[in-house]
């Protein structure tokens, strides 16, 4: 008995040692700052309504609780729920926004109204489809180390991208090969009941898309944003995000993840009470990229400024100003004297090892992305404490007169349907759905049209669709491209294929309620499933398809579509 007792002593002995040896930095308690006006608020939070542990109603408490003012949820859907009007729960202004999954990764769409259609697909197609809707479109967790999570299209005209993610944070840890990481994993699990925030912000590392960033910010305005993914509950045997396992702790809680991770905002005005006027301010300064990220895990409340000054005027973070003559960057910050802040210009290092609360750098000549991280030490590549979003300083385009390279006009044409029968056209489609094909005379020239109609059978999905095909004559295969003119009863998207023995490679097209020319390079196709090459084979290629499935179109969807003039050119 008495060896028993000498052997658990030990073993307690031993786990308090491992326990606060282990323990995270404790958070550090700013005192008066000086108000930098920005709103403190959280995107990216899961709800009931998806995979989320609470209410949009105990989001906003605990987001109260945290100290904040606003909060996104964004829960998973293709787009086709009508968002609910902004309100103010507790003190805190309700957002509602959609995670939207492709194929390329998820898709966060804020500020947009009900899609007529599922949003789906391939990533270009839903970033193409959510900035038509008039949604401002964020990248969720782009370097997840979950394959069906990471995203893989950088060339779509995405609005914003997450520099950090909690739920990619434990991930990372979860996969790492090195046992350090994942015993730090597991000693965070002991030292979350004691140090939530602070075991939570431990986890982070630094993002890894910053060179992408970059390289995309030289061009183009591209807003950096912190996303909490907050679900309050962590799913054992999960097959990813949404959780899909049957066991689940409610471990991080909402409080806890809201007091770790936030973005603050710079709105115009200070907020009104009225949750319509509020709601556009906040997401007029989120499009703007007026925000900057904060990881209150760490120290809080922060404040921070960053502007950039030369003879064209002063700007803020997230704004423009043309290149000429010197410029000066401005950091004033309330970090403690311990934090170093950096510049950067895209991912490069400008300035660094500045412990001066306020301070004035500046960089060379010409145009660049500023942007100002701050961190607790002085090591790179440590998690920065305060992140801002880049000033850009442009150089004027050197001769504006010059218009964009004209769409090359084709060199041979080879018509697909001769206007007056149906030739080689015809439909097909799963067991249970329908489709019909005829050829009518449309619109007030009584030009011919091939009209297809199609029935997706209703009920659950099971790889329901409908498909317009057409055999393609010889000479097919030196040509590059497909060209018609289409139009449906309601905005749609249908998949331009082509298909070879088994495999098919697709575009996607949207398709509107009048009639538009649409030209589909060969070049842009992507396999459509399991293909033996990424780009069609033209030599192989027998047939070209028109196909509406279940990608973005729901079961029980049926309607009218007409294409008129399909060519191959070259
Ligand atoms: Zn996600
Ligand atoms: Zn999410």
């Amino acid at each position: 008995m008495r060896r028993f007792l000498l052997v658990a002593a030990v073993l307690v002995a031993a786990a308090t040692a491992f326990i606060t040896s282990t323990l995270p930095p404790k958070h550090l308690s700013l005192a008066d700052p000086v108000p930098d006006n920005a709103i403190p608020g959280v995107i990216h939070v899961h709800s009931v309504r998806s995979d989320g542990r609470g209410t949009p109603d105990e989001i906003a408490e605990a987001a109260a609780r945290a100290g904040l003012k606003f909060v996104v949820i964004t829960d998973h859907g293709d787009g086709t729920r009508a968002p609910e009007p902004p309100a103010y729960r507790h003190g805190v202004l309700c957002l509602d926004a959609v995670e939207i999954s492709t194929s390329g990764g998820h898709y966060i769409a804020l500020d947009m109204p009900a899609s007529p259609y599922p949003l789906g697909g391939e990533a270009r197609d839903v970033v193409e489809d959510v900035k038509r809707l008039g949604g401002f479109g964020i990248v969720a967790h782009p370097d997840s180390p979950k394959d069906e999570l990471r995203w893989r299209d950088w060339a779509a005209p995405f609005d914003a991208v997450e520099i950090v993610n909690l739920d990619t944070a434990w991930r990372q840890r979860a996969a790492a090969t090195s046992w350090r990481q994942k015993l730090e994993l597991a000693a965070r699990l002991f030292s979350y009941p004691i140090r939530p925030a602070e075991s939570i912000a431990s986890l982070i590392q630094p993002s890894t898309i910053w060179e992408q960033w970059a390289a995309l910010a030289r061009r183009r305005h591209l807003v950096t944003l912190p996303g909490a993914d907050a679900h309050a509950q962590v799913g054992w045997r999960t097959a990813g995000d949404p959780v899909t396992g049957r066991v689940s702790a409610p471990l991080p809680s909402y409080v806890a993840s809201f007091r770790t991770l936030s973005v603050h905002v710079r709105t115009e005005r200070a907020l009104t009470g009225n949750a319509g006027v509020d709601s556009r301010m906040i997401v007029r300064a989120i499009r703007a990229g007026h925000v900057y990220s904060a990881i209150e895990g760490a120290a809080s409340p922060s404040s921070f400024d960053f502007t950039a000054t030369n003879e064209h005027g002063t700007v803020h973070a997230g704004d423009e100003l043309s290149a000429v003559g010197p410029l000066t960057v401005h950091v004033r910050s309330n970090a403690p004297p311990g934090f170093t802040t950096t510049v950067w210009n895209g991912a490069t290092l400008v300035s660094g090892d500045h412990h001066e609360q306020d301070f004035s750098v500046q960089p060379p000549d010409g145009g660049g992305v500023y942007r100002v991280e701050i961190r607790a030490t002085g090591q790179l590549p440590a998690v920065p404490w305060i992140i801002s979003n880049p000033i850009y300083v442009r150089v004027p385009a050197a001769d504006a007169s010059i218009s964009p390279a004209p769409g090359t006009a084709p060199a041979t044409s080879l018509a697909l349907f001769d206007g007056r029968s149906l030739g080689g056209w015809k439909v097909e489609q799963d067991a249970t759905s329908l489709g019909a094909v005829e050829v009518v005379e449309t619109g007030t020239a009584r030009q011919p049209a091939l009209r297809w109609r199609f029935g997706l059978a209703s009920g659950a999905l099971a790889g329901q669709f409908v498909a317009l095909i057409a055999d393609l004559p010889q000479g097919a295969a030196s040509s590059d491209r497909v060209a018609f003119t289409v139009r449906a009863e309601r905005p749609m998207r249908i998949s331009v294929q082509l298909r070879a023995d088994r495999d098919r490679w697709q575009r996607s097209v949207y398709v509107d309620t009048f009639n538009r020319e649409r030209t589909v390079s060969f070049e842009d196709f992507l396999p459509a499933g399991p293909a033996a090459t990424s780009k069609p084979p033209l030599a192989d290629v027998r047939s070209l398809l028109f196909v509406v499935d279940t990608t973005n179109t729901k079961p029980g969807a049926s309607g009218r579509i007409w294409i008129t003039e399909p060519v191959l050119q070259r």
